[in-house]
């Protein structure tokens, strides 16, 4: 007359939770050690892949770019203390993009707290700094239902990361039944309709507006609006600017884009409507001198701090909802309303003047990328190796996402490079983040499969999570990852002859300048410790040469090429 009911480990119940979630996760990153390495071994039991790093930070940026390319959090796995403490590093990266994650961590047994036991720290508290949400599991049963809310929570609203602490003692529990149904968790997000109302006075005031601009950020690409974007763009023919990581929402090379012009269309636009992009240091907060002092502001955001009382502007219109749904009702009603005023010439006046600004900022850029090196001892500059990665077909368009971090190294690289598509392009966000680089690459290999990852970073971006290139290497995830190296942050010194270098001590060293890194590194032999191919490559031939070796697959991958570029723009005085 009794039911039987399985009972299993507290290990392979927390894994068995997890894979009952698995639709809803991207997925388990993490760095094992005691007490969560059985978790790990009973994950891999369940058939759930679990990806482990070198070191926590690197991890937790690899799990926070995963929740913003596959629109579901993954999980980052670490030990208790200073495992946990390692990855706040992403936890804050994942806030501040808003993007989806859930950091899951042990800490000490519940009896053991404030007497010194092994990696004891106040996680918890660390965690409400930069989380949505904390959980405590005080009994292993809750786990189910705290792991659901965890994943709802972290992609509803404005997506971020969630923290959910394991105590070893629960961790450690024996003979847990298993629930059934065990609670699922739903990331399907509700589209509730917009208010016709807020919609018409959308329209009213971009038709009645002369020189009206839409931006596009990381909250449209989060919305995957592109195909309603790409819509409302061509009927309404209103101008269009990405934010760094909006790049590709409408694709680079079509007419609608501004981003040549960036600077021009920002000050002289006179209503602007926000899609998911906030008003922070990016764009001056929304201020004057980069926008005009009467400029109007529409904003569409998820989040009602950002859309209703936004810190840095008074919008005009605010709308509190998702992106897509906006532009559906926006497609919808757009032509249903009268153009008494320039709606129907396309605003040619505004395009007029933002037409001549493009070209002539273009014909610049084109200067800098086509100069030839003229001797191949000559150094090379950031514009010559992108167009030369280009030139080479490194880049296609259509199907490579493009990490690229650095000083000069991501400012460059995000004028140099195009996209086509949404989402492909990671690079330090919101937060200025350095050293997102490799944990980024490798997210986007295992999440996007279909796609190439090409990783462009400055020495001394690559340097800070160089190690975890053995990861790719493990994996085989086929990245190519570009070093472009300068001696030093932002820029080093140029010769081997300056003195500073010259003289093999200490305090010869100690006067260098605090941007210097040593001079010259062979980058290329990290991933060859691994087994990986790497190049050292100081002129345009030879890096044209294993650019088409790499594109007609004739290098194995990951590879790394280490690119020796010019250390200053100038010779540094040397003080003596
Ligand atoms: P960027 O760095 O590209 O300028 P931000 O990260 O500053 O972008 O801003 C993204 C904004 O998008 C955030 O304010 C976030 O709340 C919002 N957002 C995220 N997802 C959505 C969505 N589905 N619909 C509307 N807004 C969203
Ligand atoms: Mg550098």
């Amino acid at each position: 007359t009794t039911t039987s009911t399985t009972t299993i480990l507290g290990t392979e119940f927390i894994a068995r939770t997890i894979a009952n979630n698995i639709n809803s996760i991207s997925k388990v990153f993490g760095i094992v050690g005691v007490p969560i390495t059985p978790i790990a071994y009973a994950l891999q039991k369940e058939g759930i892949e679990f990806y482990g790093f070198r070191n926590e930070q690197s991890c937790s940026y690899a799990s926070s770019v995963a929740g913003y390319l596959s629109a579901k959090p993954s999980i980052c796995m670490t030990v208790s203390g200073p495992g946990m403490v390692h990855a706040l590093a992403g936890v804050l990266n994942a806030m501040s993009n808003g993007w989806p994650m859930i950091l899951l961590s042990s800490s000490i047994s519940t009896n053991d707290i404030g007497k010194g036991a092994f990696q004891e720290a106040e996680q918890l508290k660390l965690s409400t700094c930069y989380c949505k949400k904390s959980f405590n599991v005080i009994d292993i049963n809750q786990f189910p239902d705290i792991l659901k809310e965890a994943i709802e929570t972290s992609v509803h609203g404005r997506p971020g990361p969630v923290y959910i602490q394991l105590p070893t003692n629960v961790i450690h529990s024996k003979s847990v039944e298993i629930p059934t149904p065990m609670p699922m968790a739903n990331i399907s997000v509700a589209k509730e309709p917009i208010e016709q109302p807020l919609i018409d006075s959308t329209i009213q005031l971009l038709k009645s507006s002369k020189k009206p601009l839409i931006i596009g950020g990381k909250g449209a690409s989060l919305a995957r609006c592109e195909d309603q974007l790409g819509q409302f763009v061509s009927q309404s023919k209103i101008p269009f600017l990405p934010s760094p990581m909006g790049k590709g929402l409408i694709a680079d090379d079509s007419e609608y884009v501004v981003s040549a012009a960036r600077s021009f269309a920002l000050k002289n636009a006179d209503t602007i409507l926000v899609l998911g992009a906030r008003m922070n240091w990016m764009f001056n907060f929304g201020s004057s001198p980069t926008f005009s002092s009467n400029v109007k502001f529409i904003i569409i955001d998820i989040d009602a701090n950002e859309s209703k009382s936004n810190v840095n502007i008074v919008p005009t219109i605010g709308i509190q909802n998702d992106i897509n749904q906006f532009l559906l009702q926006l497609n919808q009603s757009w032509s249903n309303h009268n153009n008494n005023n320039n709606n129907n010439n396309g605003y040619q006046e505004w395009w007029s003047q933002l037409k001549p600004e493009i070209e002539s900022k273009s014909k610049l850029l084109l200067q800098l990328l086509k100069q030839p090196q003229i001797n191949t001892t000559d150094y090379l500059t950031y514009h010559q190796v992108y167009n030369q990665l280009v030139c080479s077909k490194l880049f296609d368009a259509e199907q490579t996402i493009f990490v690229n971090e650095g000083a000069n190294t991501m400012d460059i690289g995000r004028l140099c490079i195009t996209h086509n598509r949404p989402r492909c392009r990671l690079d330090a966000g919101t937060l200025g983040t350095m050293g997102v680089g490799v944990g980024y690459a490798i997210a986007a290999a295992i999440v996007c499969p279909q796609q190439k990852v090409v990783c462009v970073q400055g020495d001394s971006a690559f340097g800070f999570s160089a190690m975890e290139v053995e990861v790719a290497k493990r994996y085989h995830l086929p990245i190519v990852f570009i070093v472009l190296n300068n001696n030093g942050i932002y820029e080093g010194l140029e010769s081997m002859e300056d003195p500073k270098y010259h003289e093999s001590t200490r305090s010869a060293a100690l006067s260098l300048p605090p941007t210097s890194l040593s001079f010259d590194t062979h980058y290329e032999k990290i991933i060859e410790a691994f087994g990986c191919p790497g190049f050292y490559l100081d002129n345009l031939v030879d890096i044209d040469r294993i650019c088409q070796q790499i594109t007609s697959n004739q290098v194995e991958l990951p590879c790394l090429l280490n690119i020796k570029i010019k250390p200053t723009g100038s010779k540094p005085k040397i003080v003596h």
